[in-house]
């Protein structure tokens, strides 16, 4: 496909492969195996002699497909699927990474992310140093003779904090370490980290890369060289955390409206957060697309708009948080986010609910905070359901 095509335009005719039958939209390849002409064929595709599908764990036609276009989007040279977004950042690490080695990682990320490296990686003798996700400097000082690798989110759920892709880049290629972003929050529509000078994207595809809902999946993206001879696909062929072909087909699909859900989900998120600001019982709002945003600029210089999630304080702490949530009747109460549904969580009480009170506090993650991912539904339709709890 040629480079010069336009994004929305890659999401729709990247990766089409067609069979003899000249079907018009992708085909599903749902098979686990894959048959060869001859015994010679076999020993050539076993040895790597000749290119082609041997098994669906190591690849898969539909899951290919779904891996060009998703490189495309993001300007990456390569994508590996992987089966979750979990299972992309366990790759990533198991691909790269050995016993002794340290990360310096953002104080600023997913729960199931910080499980791993505390309670996983650890065992293995991989430390973890975590560190703002803000300042700079923090990173230099924390970065040790064994460091491999920086892992960072940004905006950071929930408070949608900045991190610096440019000049965490450029840090990295100073102390020869690899910068990891996970760009799931911005999906490659609002933010290309391979482009600010990142390393690795890590993407979970359950959220706005299906965009409805559907399916887990998981991506790794970043050079061939990285990915394929530095050990990424390596251990997804033999350890297997592969994506299916039917979720990979449910993805491929999604991408081609991820633009204009992006779209949508940023203008709504943008009309809810500024009536947000205007509500005498919301304490605060965070949202980069804001120029209330204490990182306005450098939102604005690395991420085409806001996105679509919005994090609010809400007067009166958890009791007046709780009360927005049970008196909503159209938004949904679940963690989950990047769906066309608009989905609303309390973090104190859920995703970050298993941390002290003191770590809550410090991080800012107050009792009255909420979190809002604005789906596809009419902005007005989403004010009126929160506006009931908030009056
Ligand atoms: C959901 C999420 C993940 C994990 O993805 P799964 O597909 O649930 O495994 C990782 N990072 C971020 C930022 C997420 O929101």
């Amino acid at each position: 496909m040629s480079d010069d095509l336009e994004q929305e335009t890659l999401a729709i005719h990247t990766g089409i492969h067609r069979s003899q039958f000249n079907e018009h939209s992708e085909a599903m390849y749902l098979t686990s195996s894959f048959v060869f002409e001859s015994a010679a064929q076999a020993a050539a595709r076993f040895s790597g002699e000749e290119p082609g599908n041997i098994y669906a764990r190591f690849t898969n036609p539909t899951v290919t497909a779904m891996e060009e276009r998703l490189a495309a989007l993001e300007g990456a040279e390569t994508c590996i699927a992987t089966s979750t977004g979990m299972a992309a950042i366990l790759s990533c690490i198991m691909g790269l990474l050995s016993s002794g080695d340290h990360i310096v990682a953002s104080r600023s990320l997913f729960g199931a992310t910080v499980n791993l490296f505390n309670n996983i990686l650890k065992r293995f003798n991989i430390e973890t140093t975590y560190v703002s996700a803000t300042n700079v400097g923090e990173w230099e000082t924390a970065i040790k003779p064994n460091t491999k690798l920086l892992f960072i989110e940004t905006p950071s759920n929930p408070l949608t904090e900045i991190s610096d892709i440019s000049a965490l880049s450029a840090l990295a290629k100073r102390k020869g370490v690899w910068l990891v972003v996970d760009n799931c929050f911005c999906s490659p529509i609002l933010q290309k980290p391979l482009e600010l000078g990142a390393d690795i994207v890590i993407h979970s595809a359950t959220k706005y890369l299906d965009g409805q809902g559907r399916v887990l999946g998981g991506a790794v993206l970043g050079n061939h060289e990285l990915l394929m001879d530095g050990g990424v696909f390596g251990f997804l062929r033999t350890a297997g955390p592969t994506m299916s072909a039917f979720n990979a087909w449910v993805i491929l699909k999604g991408l081609e409206t991820l633009k204009i859900r992006m779209d949508a989900h940023t203008a709504h998120a943008m009309k809810v957060a500024r009536w947000l600001e205007s509500q005498p019982n919301v304490a605060r709002i965070y949202y980069p697309g804001l120029p209330s945003h204490p990182q306005y600029e450098l939102a604005q210089k690395q991420q085409k708009t806001g996105g679509g999630i919005v994090s609010f304080e809400v007067k009166g702490g958890k009791e007046g948080a709780w009360r927005v949530i049970d008196e909503t009747r159209l938004i949904s109460i679940t963690a989950n986010l990047g769906d066309a549904k608009s989905t609303l969580t309390h973090p104190a009480s859920t995703t970050h609910g298993r941390i002290t009170q003191e770590a809550r506090d410090s991080a800012g993650i107050t009792d009255g905070l909420l979190r809002v991912a604005v789906g596809l539904e009419s902005p007005n339709d989403i004010m009126a359901d929160l506006a009931r709890g908030l009056s």
